[in-house]
């Protein structure tokens, strides 16, 4: 070779023993010196593929870096003020076993169901849905995979490109991009005690809906009043406005009962109401449902269809069983009264640790304390400082730009002891930062 390519024989032992080190080729006692396998397929293969062209397209635009932080941080020990979920120490374990058990005891196969749902689960939620006065068929409802993916078949199935979406300023969906496949504008309306200032919604003959929610808001725990509900839904069933009533939390009442959903005193046929068992049993169920007219549920499910077929076949049988169980009306009292009990824990610790440093409104429901942090806190610097001790809360921001000051804390995940060692540990970081 040295003389074929007339280098120094040196320089080709020394570039050999290179090539050696690097595994790009391997000697075998008596075998020769070869061109490792992988090394091969490298020379074959073309430069790489630059993906970014990709990964920078298609119709999502990417969650907010925060909420992305968020969401890594949350696969981690990290103590975490930032889930909206139950804690797993109030998971229903008997009643789900016994669940299961049913189902995997009747089980002849798994098919696809049909995309809006299997029927008796349909039949099971029109039940349920009676004790809050929504009298309607199984035929009005959809099952979907989770809420969220109700908001999905909503804006790609009904919704037209630039179509906008009122929304209480703050609110849930301006921490999702989920209304952005169709290049939707949010806009936030404000709100007072009552809820949120319908009126300012201008005549528009462009495509508009509000979203709402109505009870135990996220993230700010507030709740409409019966009144600003009636007053809603004279005015969007005047102006022809179509509501998305979304009640993920409002079976997770402390003392009373909230009023009654929007979807009940719907004599418009207005309101697209959204249910989720999420918040109530099991966010990994992935179940969510849709009650609306008849010709709303043909479309989404048909757009149900041409997404994924329909929601698992196996969750949905778990959640029938669990809705027709004896003892659901049981865990239900009872996660309530655990909530109440976790919040009031978690205002006491509030109380005790940030008196000076925040202000809050002691919520009646739901899972979130909505905290506004005195002006000469930065919350941003906090959030950092946070994660820097293992700590996770909602910054403001993420559910939009006037909220920079304010912070969510949730008090369904965290068990109570730690929440109230984390909130000294809050404190401890403020303080830190006001002295420097
Ligand atoms: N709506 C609200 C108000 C929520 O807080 C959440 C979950 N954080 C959802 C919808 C979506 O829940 P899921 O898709 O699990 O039903």
């Amino acid at each position: 070779l040295a003389q074929q390519f007339n280098v120094n024989r040196s320089t080709l032992a020394s570039a050999t023993a290179i090539l050696h080190s690097y595994g790009v080729i391997s000697a075998t006692t008596g075998g020769g010196t070869k061109i490792s396998s992988n090394t091969w397929s490298l020379l074959m293969s073309r430069p790489a593929l630059n993906w970014h062209n990709y990964t920078s397209s298609g119709q999502f635009v990417p969650n907010q870096p925060t909420i992305q932080t968020i969401n890594q941080l949350e696969t981690t020990d990290f103590t975490r003020l930032s889930t909206g979920e139950l804690a797993p120490s109030l998971f229903p374990k008997k009643l789900m076993r016994q669940a299961l058990t049913d189902v995997t005891t009747e089980l002849n196969s798994l098919n696809y169901l049909p995309p809006e749902g299997l029927y008796e689960l349909r039949v099971a939620l029109a039940e349920y849905l009676k004790q809050w006065q929504i009298k309607v068929n199984p035929e009005n409802i959809l099952i979907t995979s989770g809420s969220l993916q109700a908001l999905q078949l909503i804006s790609v199935g009904l919704l037209t490109h630039g179509a906008t979406i009122f929304t209480e300023k703050v609110s849930y969906l301006n921490s999702l991009e989920v209304f952005q496949s169709v290049k939707s504008h949010l806009v936030g309306l404000p709100f007072d005690n009552e809820g949120v200032a319908f009126w300012q919604i201008p005549q528009s003959n462009a495509q508009q809906l509000l979203y709402t929610i109505p009870s135990y808001q996220n993230p700010t725990g507030l709740v409409m009043s019966l009144k600003r509900r009636q007053d809603l839904l004279t005015f969007a069933a005047k102006r022809h406005l179509p509501i998305i009533e979304d009640s993920a939390y409002q079976d997770l009442w402390f003392a009373k009962r909230p009023p009654l959903p929007l979807k009940s005193l719907d004599t418009h046929q207005t309101v697209l109401y959204l249910g989720t068992a999420s918040k109530f049993l099991a966010p990994g169920l992935r179940l969510g449902w849709i009650v609306g007219p008849q010709a709303i549920i043909r479309r989404l499910s048909d757009v149900k269809m041409q997404t994924d077929y329909g929601a698992s076949s196996l969750a949905q049988l778990t959640l029938t069983k669990v809705l027709q169980s004896s003892a659901f009306p049981t865990y239900l009292n009872d996660i309530r009264e655990q909530l109440k009990q976790r919040c009031l824990l978690a205002l006491t610790a509030l109380q005790d640790y940030l008196t000076p440093y925040a202000t809050w409104r002691k919520p009646t429901g739901g899972f979130y304390i909505w905290l506004q942090l005195n002006a000469e806190i930065s919350v941003n610097q906090l959030f950092h400082q946070a994660i820097g001790s293992e700590i996770l809360f909602n910054p403001g921001k993420v559910y939009g730009n006037q909220a920079t000051q304010m912070i969510r804390l949730s008090f369904a995940y965290t068990e109570p002891i730690i929440f109230r060692k984390t909130i000294c540990q809050l404190q401890q970081l403020i303080k830190q930062q006001l002295e420097t």
